[in-house]
């Protein structure tokens, strides 16, 4: 077991089991779309801090999912052995389990929190962008609380409300700097809301 900082905001703790790489078809689409969030800056590195922000995933089957690697932000174009499967996490414990060859994005507890939110969601898609942040708080989009810590218990009990249902959508973390959350049935869904936030905010300023 190692630890990792999250941002520098909370620990969480992870288990790799060394696996081959996920195969291509599970994480085609992630990759088209991580390829355009990276170009819009929605996906990236802190240049001061060096750390990476921007994750995405995918369900496979009913209990795992695929994720994008911890600190891959940096880079424009991510391969097979950049994506990891998470295979248990524990929002309690702050732990997560995932097999492949690269330990899991340190958000992952925040994306199984979504998942567990509702069956149907298929696609969870995690950005930073500090003007279309600020966009959706000043329009109160849906939200999740200034005071929840992300990746916790609090934060899946949150999850749930925000969603109310909806099978896609797009939330606002105000406790998460620059942080938004999109989430769909398909990728389509899950991206094209991103896409119409950006749209909106920089038809603005
Ligand atoms: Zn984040």
């Amino acid at each position: 077991m190692e630890t990792n900082r999250d941002e520098g905001v909370i620990k969480f703790q992870y288990t790799l089991k060394m696996a081959p790489a996920p195969e291509k078809t599970e994480y085609i689409k992630l990759e088209k779309w991580r390829a355009l969030f990276y170009k819009l800056n929605m996906i990236g590195e802190y240049p001061i801090e060096k750390v990476g922000f921007g994750n995405l995933s995918s369900r496979i089957g009913s209990d795992n999912f695929i994720i994008t690697g911890t600190q891959t932000g940096h880079l424009a174009h991510l391969e097979a052995h950049h994506y990891t499967v998470v295979t248990d996490c524990n929002l309690k414990k702050g732990s997560v389990e995932a097999r492949g060859m690269i330990p899991p994005s340190s958000e992952s507890l925040t994306h199984h929190a979504i998942y567990e939110a509702s069956n149907t969601i298929k696609y969870v898609f995690h950005i930073h962008h500090p003007q279309m942040w600020k966009h959706m708080i000043e329009n109160e989009f849906d939200s999740i609380a200034e005071n929840i810590p992300y990746g916790t218990q609090a934060m899946a009990t949150a999850a749930l409300e925000v969603l109310d249902g909806k099978t896609y959508g797009a939330f606002v973390m105000k406790g998460h700097e620059d942080g938004i959350i999109s989430y769909g049935k398909t990728a389509e869904e899950a991206g094209k809301i991103l896409l119409d936030i950006y749209r909106e905010t920089c038809s603005r300023n």
